[in-house]
């Protein structure tokens, strides 16, 4: 009911809260740059106003090409303030995919940080040249770009520079605007759309407060984290922890890349008690692990992409604490949780490990996470072997994608949404993720899980990376066959292709062992930094299985 004492829920709140409560901490740190949250939230305030004075209204969307930095990290809170919608752009896009996504988002205002000019200008250039060939005007969005002391290429392009609209905002003028209502749009986050166009995903003020609070809680972070930028921030915001750190006066420490060397000197050095990272990540970590231990606990959320538990063994081992989540652009980042259990504590690393591999439960920002049987929507048993489709529902879902009623309506069923993943439930309510259902093998009539194969292969000595993909069969109809990636200190014939295969034989049944090998030095991997199994299928049709 909207009375009087209705104040809509917006994860924007989190930031005069944190100028007020952590007035002097360090809210965000980059090389030499850094700031309390009492002048994040002033900075913020100037350019919502600088936003609104270049006629920034409700609902305008306002995209950003930009590595970590305390620019994008302040545009999280200042384009809201200002009624925009946040579009921060992958920036491991080409400039087609970027021009994509720029045409279908239509911003008002394209921010681009100095490392990522030629990104944008190659972008606006293709948007104008194909508008020219077909006689139609196009509208480019006006370029702001983001300096940096430490901006060694001396670049400029555009009349409007980041720090001048900070600088020059008055928010007397024009103070920030009121979320009127909380389904309004706060971000526009564009899934990789490897198979066909983008799609762009609004997350609501609301969606975005739920998942927020609901991650700090289901991760377990404390007051004053020490938050490392390694994941970043324009996937899904961040997985929410850009309003996240704010929500618990914590410093976000920004590294443009994540490096191995840049990650541990920040850990070193400023402390870090929390990140994020992909599984591919862990594999930079592991490969040049500093020969002395961490200074202290640090806690990592891992996501994206199936965590082989092998792999979560060896990275615990480093020092790293991990906790498992599972998610998409759809539903605001994590959708499920692997939620410890203290009575797990007392096993074996490698069985904790293979529990810590599950996908878990649902975010406490949904109202529901299912496996269900798509034909009739009932829920599959809790028997850790059946497998349907997983589903969910609630505030943190998608209501849509973006100007696009039919990928809409095709991404749900009876009020759910499908996630296009292949998962089971065991007896103790975890999800655990088998496939995507486009990824899933069919040999001889029976399932096979890829995600299963390639988690048994990480546990070979040797592998450092593994994609299991389908292979075409004259008898079986499809077959699997392994990508491998050795770990550096081995080297190219030092691994035969029927050691591997016997190596699987002893871990699975006979129909799931790979029919063929292929070493390769480094898997393909698509913007989002995940296997690119498309390719990697496409690759196997021209190859027989032994
Ligand atoms: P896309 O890659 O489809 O553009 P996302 O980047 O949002 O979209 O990725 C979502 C997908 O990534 C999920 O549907 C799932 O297949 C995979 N994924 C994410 N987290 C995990 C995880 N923890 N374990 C297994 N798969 C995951």
């Amino acid at each position: 009911k909207r009375d009087g004492n209705y104040v809509p829920l917006s994860p924007v709140t989190f930031l005069p809260r944190a100028a007020a409560v952590y007035a002097d901490r360090t809210s965000v740190i980059c090389g030499a740059t850094s700031f309390t949250w009492r002048q994040t939230h002033a900075r913020c305030l100037r350019l919502a106003a600088s936003l609104q004075a270049l006629a920034v209204s409700k609902n305008d969307v306002v995209s950003v090409l930009a590595p970590n930095t305390p620019a994008l990290y302040e545009m999280h809170f200042a384009v809201p303030m200002a009624g925009g919608v946040l579009n921060a752009i992958n920036t491991r896009l080409d400039a087609s995919g970027v021009a994509a996504i720029v045409k279908h988002a239509d911003p008002k205002l394209l921010f681009v940080d100095y490392q990522y000019i030629r990104l944008a200008t190659d972008a606006l250039s293709s948007i104008l040249a194909a508008a020219d060939s077909t006689g139609t005007a196009a509208a480019l969005p006006l370029l702001v770009v983001i300096d940096d002391i430490e901006n060694p290429t001396g670049l400029r392009v555009g009349e409007l520079e980041y720090e001048q609209l900070v600088a020059r905002g008055d928010p007397a003028q024009h103070p920030p605007r009121p979320v009127e209502d909380e389904w309004d749009a706060v971000a526009l986050n564009y899934t990789s759309g490897t198979t066909s166009s983008p799609k762009g995903v609004v997350y609501s003020h609301r969606g975005a407060y739920l998942s927020t609070v609901g991650l700090l809680l289901q991760w377990g972070v404390a007051h004053e984290p020490v938050f490392l930028w390694s994941l970043p921030m324009f996937h899904c915001n961040g997985w929410t922890f850009t309003w996240g750190v704010a929500a618990r006066g914590g410093a976000n420490v920004c590294v443009r890349a994540p490096t191995a060397q840049a990650m541990y000197s920040a850990v070193v050095a400023h402390g870090v008690t929390h990140m994020c990272a992909a599984p591919v990540l862990f594999n930079v970590l592991l490969d040049d692990a500093p020969p002395a231990p961490l200074p202290r606990r640090v806690e990592v959320l891992t996501g994206g992409a199936p965590p082989p538990a092998a792999l979560l063994e060896r990275v615990e081992k480093l020092g790293f604490h991990v906790t498992h989540a599972y998610g998409m652009t759809e539903a605001t980042g994590p959708a499920m949780v692997c939620e410890w259990r203290e009575r797990w504590d007392a096993l074996p690393p490698p069985e904790r490990a293979l529990l810590k591999a599950r996908q878990g439960v649902s975010a406490l920002s949904l109202a529901g996470a299912g496996v269900k049987d798509l034909q009739t929507m009932a829920s599959v048993p809790r028997d850790g072997a059946t497998m349907g489709e997983i589903v969910l529902r609630g505030s943190s879902v998608m209501k849509g994608y973006y100007k696009d009623p039919k990928a809409t309506a095709a991404a749900f069923r009876a009020g759910w949404f499908l996630t296009g993943d292949v998962g089971v439930v065991h007896p103790d309510g975890y999800v655990e993720i088998k496939d995507r259902s486009k990824d899933v093998i069919i040999s001889g009539g029976e399932n096979i899980s890829s995600v299963e194969v390639e988690a048994a292969l990480y546990g070979h000595p040797a592998v450092r990376e593994a994609a299991v993909v389908a292979m075409p069969h004259r008898h079986w109809g499809e077959t699997p066959c392994a990508f491998v990636a050795l770990k550096k200190e081995f080297s190219a014939g030092e691994v035969s292709e029927e050691e591997v295969v016997s190596f699987c034989r002893n871990k699975m049944a006979h129909f799931m062992v790979p029919r063929k090998v292929v070493f390769m030095d480094e898997l393909p991997k698509n913007a989002t930094g995940k296997v690119q199994k498309l390719a990697l299928r496409e690759r196997a049709r021209g190859l027989r299985p032994r």
